[in-house]
């Protein structure tokens, strides 16, 4: 007999979905996970390859020239990216972030944002569409991303120091380059451009004042990500995530700071401003305040897998269906049935879980973040 499972039943236990089917909902209807959240936002990893090796996402030892990095002929095709995505957004997602790997390696990536820009809510209204991007293509890209309809921009820094940033991010380029793109993307309209810093405590840590006051009244929203425990490649450790609590104090000291508002459903930064109108910051706390009630988020692989949490180990492919002349009626229930067996909180989890004990929960091998894309 099917198991049919109500949607918002927060008494089941965490893991992975598949053998559960929930019911498609209504039209106007939310679909919601078995913790009540509803599917607001995918992140759609386009490329697994990237021209930087930040040592804590693509460290050179593993992603080197022996590498199997997954070959085109695997990867979704624009049209099957925005035929699945489609899909995602009658079951309710209304923000798209492009991300990979370093997403503006994908040629003509452009094309792939004008055919996810004609896609509508069922309520008539367009996406909110975005892209992650470590930025040193970004600058002759703007133009035509932001012609093609993207909305906004984030763009990767962890330091301005320059040999600082070559050692992070282990290529040839600077945060000059950097800093050209973003100014490049805010001129194109592109506005404001959020900037995300990933704090390692004793790496780069000394930066986060200097960046602050770099961007401190630019109109650009620079945002501080805890150091996370994604993947099995970059030798995460708790000593080198410097609580969001120090950065705010840290820069509080210097230029004092108040709390803004933020929407609990979907949150992921927590909103500051400088009280001298200076502008506002964010910090992204997953580790020390984890966010899991509130996730909204799905993420689809370059492949066509869908992950449910940054670390899973596990994904559900789209592909196969997509490929083999699924119609979108029996992609939106299956899609509908696997979010509704949703349970994942590896955050909270590994919030309550002893110090020194391990990775939190099941998850033996997770995915890379230069594969799903954070
Ligand atoms: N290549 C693009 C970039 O760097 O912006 C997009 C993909 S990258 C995987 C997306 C974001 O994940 C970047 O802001 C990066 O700094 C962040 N990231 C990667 N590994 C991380 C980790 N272990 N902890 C926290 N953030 C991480
Ligand atoms: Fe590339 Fe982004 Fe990962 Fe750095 S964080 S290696 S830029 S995918
Ligand atoms: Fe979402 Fe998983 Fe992160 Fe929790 S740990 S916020 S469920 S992605």
């Amino acid at each position: 007999m099917t198991k049919v499972i109500f949607l918002a039943d927060r008494r089941l236990p965490a893991g992975p979905s598949d053998s559960f089917v929930a019911p498609v909902p209504a039209p106007g209807q939310d679909l919601l996970d078995r913790r009540a959240r509803p599917l607001r936002d995918l992140r759609i990893s386009v490329t697994d390859r990237c021209n930087f090796r930040c040592t804590y996402c693509m460290p050179r030892e593993v992603f080197d020239g022996n590498y199997a990095f997954m070959p085109h002929s695997a990867l979704l095709s624009f049209e099957e990216i925005t035929r699945l995505a489609g899909v995602f957004v009658r079951q309710g997602v209304e923000k798209i972030r492009l991300t990979g790997g370093e997403p503006l390696l994908r040629k003509n990536i452009e094309a792939l944002i004008a055919m996810l820009s004609e896609l509508r809510t069922p309520q008539g209204r367009p996406l909110d569409l975005t892209l992650t991007t470590n930025g040193v293509l970004l600058g002759r890209k703007a133009r035509a991303l932001r012609e093609a309809g993207l909305n906004r921009v984030t763009v990767s820094l962890d330091a301005l120091d320059p040999a600082l940033f070559a050692r992070m991010s282990d290529s040839q380029f600077t945060p000059d380059d950097v800093m050209r793109s973003i100014d490049t993307a805010a001129e194109a309209g592109l506005a404001p451009v959020k900037i995300n810093m990933v704090v390692r405590r004793g790496v780069n840590d000394d930066q986060i004042v200097p960046m602050a006051r770099r961007f401190r009244g630019s109109g650009h929203v620079l945002r501080f990500i805890e150091y996370m425990d994604v993947g099995n490649t970059n030798g995460w450790n708790m000593e080198e995530v410097l609580p969001s609590a120090d950065v705010l104090a840290r820069i509080g000291e210097v230029w004092p700071l108040a709390p803004l508002e933020s929407d609990p459903m979907g949150r992921v930064a927590e909103r500051w401003r400088y009280l001298d109108g200076g502008g506002e910051i964010g910090v992204i706390s997953s580790v020390s305040h984890a966010f899991c009630e509130g996730c909204t988020r799905a993420r689809l692989s370059p492949e066509g897998r869908l992950f449910l949490c940054l670390f899973a180990a596990e994904g559900h492919d789209l592909r196969e269906p997509l490929r083999g002349g699924a119609s979108d009626d029996q992609l939106a229930a299956r899609l509908a049935a696997i979010w509704g067996g949703r349970a994942d909180n590896y955050s909270e989890r590994r919030a309550a879980a002893p110090p020194g004990s391990g990775p939190a929960g099941n998850t033996a091998r997770k995915i890379e973040m230069s594969y799903i894309g954070g």
